[in-house]
Parts: structure tokens; C-alpha cells; sequence
């Protein structure tokens, strides 16, 4: 049996009129950039987030660097993050020559450790930029108590998190993204909420950042060929709202699917001694997004499931500290053992509404019968 990884296609087939009429409708109407289909699409993550702001960008990563560069996370500026993430969650910080500081992680959650924040904090630092990583958020309760003490910015990576909702010590839960002074969501096509193509999303509660996003992504356009400030060109693309649309109405189902596929996952490997299982921590109501297990002889394990005809991916097997881009900041292996550990053992195995039951199972048997050769 051929398990792939992640694929688009059978949701297409199952839906194919719908994303048909929605992307036709577009071409037809000849309103590519900031059309109609964007205007909705934003309304709708404003009504579905509860973020007063919704503002479209041509990417999760184009999102971050706009929201950082706003936030002045730049000019020699320090920001705290986690060394564990997609390269986008620093690389928006360096792109305008702030410094990165990277803290540790929390083994079980694999988010930033918040008991390290503190320590690393000086004049200089500005923000923290967590990650709500894989299937659930940071802890937010303590970042955010942080950030009030020293008086810093706060912006959420949410770009796997949309779904994602953290209740804490709090009465009510609120979407991952909306808690901070600035949120990012992706669009890429793998994401839980995934386009057809590149997209993401800026949102915030505060009237100002949302106005200067608004311009930031029109090249610091305050009206048409008026520029106050030096912005970007990206703007989330109408034809990419127009599947958004599509998929954000099924967007619950697709969630619960995903819980139910990660369930499967549990029943079935929680005999097997040789790999560890996720395990969502703190009041909140994680989204599996991407579902992980540690694995004992990970990188023989994977080569195994492809040999197999089983997709599989791995986030991350370089920290960022360790990478060549990030040389000049000084950090060395062993800076942070946790991050290195996990991107010794991590793996994550196939996880879509789509996917069925009988390929989950066949996932969980090729797992077992390595271990037992
Ligand atoms: C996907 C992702 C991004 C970047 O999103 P793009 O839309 O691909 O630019 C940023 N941060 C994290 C944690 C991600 O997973």
C-alpha cells in the first residue's frame, strides 16, 4: 500500500465543482489583485479567529517579516525565540538586522521552554516570538506575563497553528494568534488551512499595527503613489483567496478528522515501546496539524517506511543555531540539548482529513514490524 505523505489531490476530487466555480469566478471577474475574494476571505478570519484585523500577505514568511519589521524588530534590536522552527521564524528578525537569541525547548512539547525567557532578557531585547509549533501553543501565559514585565512585543507564529485556541489560566479560550500584539498564519498548501499555492495572513487587535500592515504590504503606500514608508509587494493572491474560502467553510470537519487519524495513531502505537507519542500540554485545544512521534533508530526507521512506499517528513533535523546562515551568531552544538536531541529522533508520519483508516493502520504495522525484526 502506497501511503503518500500529504496530498491535495483527493480533497480536490472530492470538491472538485466548488474550487472550480471559486477559481473560474476569479479569472471571470478579472479582479487578480486585492479582489473581492480577498475582502471576504479576510472578514472570515476575522470572524473565525475573533482578531479585530485580518490582513492578507503573499506568505506566512512575507506575514512574519512585515509584522517584525513593524513590531522594529530590527536595527541590532534582540528578539527571544526558539532555535526549533521553521527558518522563517528568524530569519524575519535578521532580514532587517535585528539579532536572534534563541532559548531551549521543552522536551515534551518541543515549544520554547518559557522558564528560560527571562534570563536572557537585557536593554536591548524588544520581543518574543513564539512558535506554536506542530499541534500546540506555546505557553502563552507565561510569555505573555513576561512580555509585560519588560514592557516587550509579542508576535505569534501561529503559520501551523490556525485552529489552534489557548484558554491558560484564562475564562475563554482565543485563537492562537490573537493574544500577542501581532499573529501569522501560512497558507502553504500542506498547512491545516492550505491554498493552492503560497498565501498567509497578518492579524492583530491594535487599529494602528493593522493600518500600517494595510500599507506595509502595498509598499508603504498610504494611498496610491503616496509612500510614507518603505514597504513590500505582498498581497495575498485572489485566486488563492478563492480556494481559501473554499476550504475555511469545511475547516472544523477537516480539524476533527485530523484528531481522528491522530487518536488511531495513539491506539495503535502506544504498545510499541520504541517510540514516544505527542502530548498536548496546559489548558488549550491543540489542532494536529503535523503529528510526531520520537523514534528510537529514527533514521533507519525512515528509510525503512520509504521503502515501504511511506511518505514521511522530518521538522527539523537541523536546529537553527547549527545552520551556515546563522554562523555569525555565534552559537555552537551543544548550546541547546534539548532542540539537538528531538532533531535526532523526530519524525512525523502522515496526517490529512483524507487519509484512511486502513492506510493509518498499515502506517502503525510497518512501524511495528521494524522494531520487531
Ligand atoms: C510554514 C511556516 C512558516 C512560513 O510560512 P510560508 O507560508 O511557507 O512562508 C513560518 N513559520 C512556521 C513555524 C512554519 O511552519
Amino acid at each position: 500500500m502506497k501511503v503518500p505523505f500529504y496530498s491535495s489531490v483527493r480533497e480536490y476530487n472530492n470538491r472538485k465543482k466548488e474550487f472550480d466555480d471559486a477559481i473560474q469566478s476569479v479569472i471571470s471577474q478579472g479582479n487578480f489583485i486585492l479582489g473581492k475574494q480577498v475582502v471576504d476571505f479576510e472578514g472570515a478570519i476575522e470572524n473565525y479567529t475573533g482578531a479585530k484585523y485580518a490582513i492578507g500577505v503573499a506568505s506566512g514568511t512575507d506575514a512574519l517579516t512585515i509584522a517584525a519589521d513593524i513590531l522594529g524588530f530590527k536595527d541590532g534590536k534582540e528578539v527571544i525565540t526558539s532555535p526549533f522552527t521553521f527558518l522563517a521564524s528568524a530569519s524575519c528578525v535578521l532580514r532587517n538586522k535585528g539579532r536572534v537569541v534563541f532559548v531551549d525547548i521543552d522536551e515534551e512539547t518541543f515549544s520554547i521552554n518559557a522558564d528560560l525567557i527571562e534570563e536572557k532578557i537585557n536593554n536591548n531585547t524588544v520581543g518574543i516570538l513564539p512558535i506554536h509549533l506542530f499541534d500546540q501553543m506555546a505557553d502563552m501565559d507565561r510569555i505573555m506575563e513576561i512580555a509585560k514585565k519588560h514592557n516587550l512585543k509579542v508576535l505569534e507564529d501561529a503559520a501551523e497553528a490556525f485552529g489552534m485556541r489557548w484558554r491558560g489560566k484564562g475564562d475563554t479560550y482565543k485563537h492562537s494568534g490573537t493574544i500577542g500584539d501581532f499573529g501569522i498564519f501560512s497558507f502553504f498548501p500542506t498547512k491545516t488551512l492550505g491554498g493552492y499555492g503560497d498565501g498567509g495572513m497578518i492579524v492583530t487587535n491594535d487599529e494602528n499595527l493593522a493600518s500600517l500592515s494595510k500599507s506595509y504590504r502595498v509598499h508603504g503606500a498610504s494611498k496610491k503613489y503616496h509612500y510614507d514608508y518603505i514597504g513590500y509587494n505582498s498581497r495575498l493572491d485572489t485566486l488563492q483567496a478563492a480556494v481559501l474560502n473554499v476550504k475555511l467553510k469545511y475547516i472544523d470537519e477537516a480539524i476533527k478528522k485530523r484528531e481522528h487519524v491522530a487518536k488511531l495513531y495513539m491506539e495503535n502505537l502506544k504498545d510499541c515501546q520504541h517510540v514516544r507519542l505527542p502530548k498536548i500540554k496546559h489548558e488549550q485545544k491543540g489542532v494536529y496539524y503535523v503529528f510526531n512521534i520520537l523514534a528510537e533508530k529514527r533514521d533507519e526507521l525512515s528509510l525503512y517506511l520509504k521503502e515501504n512506499e511511506i511518505g514521511y517528513s522530518i521538522y527539523y533535523p537541523m536546529p537553527l543555531h547549527l545552520q551556515k546562515s546563522f554562523e555569525h551568531l555565534g552559537y555552537k552544538k551543544g548550546d541547546f540539548p534539548v532542540a539537538e536531541k528531538v532533531s535526532q529522533s523526530i519524525i512525523a508520519l502522515p496526517i490529512y482529513p483524507e487519509i484512511t483508516d486502513d492506510e493509518v493502520l498499515y502506517v502503525c504495522e510497518t512501524i511495528k514490524k521494524f522494531y520487531s525484526r
